[in-house]
């Protein structure tokens, strides 16, 4: 009897499936189709990929892995997905608070830029700017900004997944001196990115009121010939729906549709002023929105009408903006808790916008926004291995009845303790271990001293 249970043992253990990892916790919130959570649970990953989720016990027995992480007191969740930030502009944290919109950009922010941007202030502020991300559980991020080629460089050195729009504005720009170059300039690098493993190269025109119909109508058919992401602003703040109106007499909305902007993949980032027609168009062309609640917030930009788009099945994912003046951090937390609180306050109906949308929209939604929901944005097999581990052993994680409401309304970003992207781990026990943190912080004050400088 002993010698047929040792042969079966044998036998099992020959059959389990090899796994590079396997990480449990207390809790995996999958964020699948079913919204699974499933309790002592643990997930298989093999190179890339997520291979299996279930109980732990059910893994262990499925797979031999070469290493694995335990965490008994944590819940291992999807990667959060960053759907609008402007990375590099981290080095201007703090330069200008508390303005309106246009006086931040004209009066500090563009001067700003046209005195430091270069490609080390790009690289310096992207990488201050992904060791941030990373700490906070963000395993992509969507950006807009100049030098993307470099933003790419140092999101790939960094190991988080980037969708990185090239901005084109109407006036000369850090890297570019006309719209032509610029679209020449992207070019270059939507082919140099083509097929990255963590790089997915998109096409970033600023926004309508800061480029020429030619312009935009160049940047779609960019876009579009190399089946690339076109990202804009549009809709943030009144004056620009206004303008729109006195100068066009439609929305911003309708002009981008009536210029052809939409034919394609696109992602639009605030959306805030927007009526049932605009909200329409969206829903016709499959435009997803990035909803960026501490920016709107601050600059009293107003509030983006989520929960009707969302109702509308529009994908509206969250993002930071910022972070220098319209937000000033990376932390997905802070605005999966601001989405949640600013559609109840202004609804005047705490149910509209619960928990479990706001973590679904920092995960699948913001990948259905970017078009990636086959990807990223729920741990399910098949998917790539973006994961994240976030500790329940601290005063504001106890006790526990509900894993997602906990997520969303008590856990921060400095609980974040373990991230992995695209099967390998960036972040283990709250240290980076992709980037030099000491050498990233003292680059950080060294170009405070030159901007602050630029700017006498
Ligand atoms: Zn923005």
């Amino acid at each position: 009897m002993l010698r047929i249970c040792s042969f079966f043992l044998f036998v099992g253990a020959l059959a389990a499936e090899p796994a590079d990892w396997i990480w449990s916790a207390r809790y995996v919130i999958t964020m699948d189709a079913q919204h699974r959570v499933i309790e002592n649970g643990a997930v298989a990953i093999r190179g890339e990929r997520i291979v299996a989720a279930g109980s732990k016990a059910e893994i262990d027995e499925r797979f031999q892995p070469r290493q694995r992480l335990d965490r008994p007191e944590a819940i291992l969740a999807p990667g959060l997905i960053n759907t609008h930030t402007h990375a590099a502009m981290s080095l201007f944290r703090g330069l200008a608070d508390d303005l309106r919109l246009q006086d931040w950009l004209q009066k500090f922010i563009f001067p700003a830029e046209a005195r430091n941007v270069t490609p080390d202030f790009v690289r310096w502020g992207t990488r201050l700017a992904c060791l941030e991300m990373l700490l906070g559980g963000t395993t992509t991020f969507t950006d807009m900004y100049y030098f993307e080629d470099v933003v790419a460089e140092a999101a790939k050195e960094a190991g988080i997944r980037g969708v990185l729009g090239e901005t084109i504005i109407g006036f000369p720009a850090p890297d570019a001196k006309t719209p032509a170059a610029s679209l020449k300039f992207t070019e270059t690098y939507l082919q140099r990115f083509h097929n990255d493993p963590l790089i997915a190269p998109a096409v970033a025109p600023h926004a309508l009121y800061t480029n020429s119909d030619e312009t935009l109508r160049a940047a779609r058919s960019l876009a579009n010939k190399y089946h690339a992401l076109l990202i804009t602003h549009l809709s943030e703040t009144k004056k620009e729906n206004d303008d729109a109106m006195a100068q066009r007499r439609m929305s911003p909305t309708r002009v981008l549709d009536s210029l052809g902007v939409f034919a394609g993949r696109t992602l639009v980032a605030h959306a805030v002023w927007m009526d049932e027609r605009d909200m329409a168009i969206l829903k016709a062309r499959g435009v997803g929105v990035a909803h960026c609640p501490s920016s709107n917030m601050k600059l009293a930009s107003g509030v983006a009408p989520v929960t009707r788009m969302l109702a509308l099945g529009i994908p509206v994912g969250l993002g930071p903006d910022g972070p220098a003046g319209s937000n000033n951090d990376f932390n997905m937390f802070e605005e999966m808790d601001l989405a949640a609180k600013l559609q109840k306050v202004t609804l005047l109906d705490p149910r509209a916008l619960p928990a479990k949308t706001a973590l679904e929209m920092a995960t699948i939604l913001g990948a259905r926004a970017l078009g990636m929901e086959k990807e990223i944005g729920s741990i399910e097999a098949g998917k790539r291995a973006d994961l994240i581990a976030v500790r329940l052993d601290r005063p504001n994680a106890a006790p526990l009845y509900d894993p997602i409401s906990q997520m969303v309304y008590a856990l921060k970003a400095e609980d974040v303790r373990d991230v992995m992207v695209n099967g390998r781990p960036v972040v283990r026990d709250a240290k980076i271990l992709t980037l030099d943190e000491a050498q990233i912080l003292a680059k950080a004050a060294e170009y405070q001293a030159k901007v602050r400088a630029s700017l006498k």
